[in-house]
């Protein structure tokens, strides 16, 4: 029952016919609500599935009539292995970093489904759910905190049925790796802070009566360009806020160069689907008003294509490091996803389900898994035909036609 991404638990369904709850008072019922729902992704039960969890080694259907109805065994006792399954904000970031973002696309889905070849599997037994070939506890690197989950993972009574030690890693201070990084209990409220498209003239001081003469400021300002990218961003923030002149500086011509950081950085921007719902969730300009693109551009939500290049992104770079949302738990998550991408290239280079691109290749055959440095072979061809009976599986699900029957899987 442990997210394949991360390592936390997914939380019981209240359809459970046998919850084990975390101990009262150790989640928030927003964190109890949000982290019951998972994604499996692979061979089982159906390429991309959305899911909860009902404990017992079992996951149920979301867009089913009632979640018995799709049942999915969790760990398999003949073959020591588990489906992949994350939550669905762990799910999200590994398919940003993936590039694998339509589900319309059956193509992008049979990438999506080498799972196994590329990550996996994942492990069962004590360590069930975890990917050989990722670093869950060193993912931040040397200079970030090491997040150990793993301790906290005992055998439980067979298959599926770890304990994990909520006590214990309340006791650790591990509370932040179960918030919602994306957004807060309503889907309208998100956890990005507030992008200002424009600064305040009241945040830019004025330009000093005499010029200042200590050593950093009497430099040209291409010794300064040059210097900058050598800090990392607290040493940046701290040395543009000491003096009224690199202040000044630093909220005028300096705010395409914390543009660079925040893109830089990655995790403070929103990923595609993630801007895309925030744009939905804001009224539009009726007709006759602000052009849609003008519109987006002064939006209050940081987008690296969209958002102006002289707006407030030195506020915008302080404010991500004061979140915790942002700074620890999104930071950690999108570390991982990174490294579960890196690893899923790096893979995909040697399996011989796709080819490096030459020139003149059939563009039709181009994943977008590689940043477009890879095509689809022969060998992917015969991977796709084998996924037909899971493609009719997924179409049943997707059209929620299941209402009088029940499905129960294994792993295949
Ligand atoms: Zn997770």
């Amino acid at each position: 029952m442990s997210c394949s991404l991360c390592r936390l638990p997914f939380t019981p369904s209240p359809v459970s016919i046998s919850p084990r709850w975390p101990p009262n008072g150790t989640l928030t019922p927003a964190q109890l609500d949000y982290l019951k729902f998972a994604t499996s992704f692979g061979t089982t039960p159906g390429l991309v599935v959305p899911l909860q969890f009902c404990d017992s080694n079992t996951f149920g259907g979301v867009n089913v009539p009632l979640p018995i109805i799709l049942n999915c065994q969790w760990e398999d006792e003949a073959t020591h292995r588990t489906m992949t399954v994350m939550h669905n904000r762990c799910f999200g970031l590994l398919r940003h970093h993936l590039d694998l973002l339509d589900d319309d696309d059956d193509d992008e889905i049979t990438d999506l489904a080498l799972v196994d070849e590329f990550l996996g599997p994942p492990a069962g037994g004590a360590r069930a759910g975890r990917l050989p070939s990722i670093d869950y506890e060193g993912a931040l690197g040397l200079d970030g905190d090491r997040v150990d989950l793993e301790s906290l993972w005992s055998p439980g009574s067979g298959p599926g049925m770890l304990a994990f030690d909520w006590a214990r890693w309340k006791e650790l201070g591990l509370q932040w790796t179960a918030d919602r990084s994306d957004r807060r209990a309503s889907p309208l409220l998100f956890r990005f802070p507030k992008f200002n498209p424009t600064v305040d003239p009241a945040r830019i001081p004025e330009e000093p009566f005499t010029p200042a003469t200590d050593i950093i400021c009497r430099q040209p300002y291409d010794i300064l360009y040059a210097l900058f990218p050598f800090l990392s961003d607290a040493s940046f923030v701290k040395l543009v806020s000491t003096c009224r002149t690199l202040r000044r500086f630093a909220l005028t011509t300096l705010q395409p160069h914390a543009r660079a950081r925040v893109i830089a950085l990655g995790w403070p921007l929103p990923t595609g689907a993630e801007y895309k719902a925030f744009v939905a969730s804001r009224l539009p300009p009726g007709p006759g008003a602000t052009p849609v693109r003008e519109w987006r551009r002064n939006l209050e939500m940081a987008e690296k294509e969209l958002s102006p290049h002289d707006g407030d992104w030195m506020l915008y770079l302080c404010k991500v490091y004061k979140h915790p949302p942002m700074a620890r738990t999104r930071r950690w998550i999108w570390a991982l996803a990174s490294q579960a991408a890196r690893v899923w290239r790096e893979n995909m280079e040697h399996s011989g389900l796709y080819a490096v691109k030459t020139k003149g290749a059939d563009e039709r055959r181009v994943t977008p898994c590689g940043g477009g440095r890879f095509v689809r072979t022969g060998k992917w061809d015969e991977h796709k035909k084998k996924l037909v009976a899971c493609f009719a599986l997924r179409g049943m699900l997707h059209m929620m036609v299941l209402p009088q029957c029940t499905l129960s899987f294994g792993i295949l």
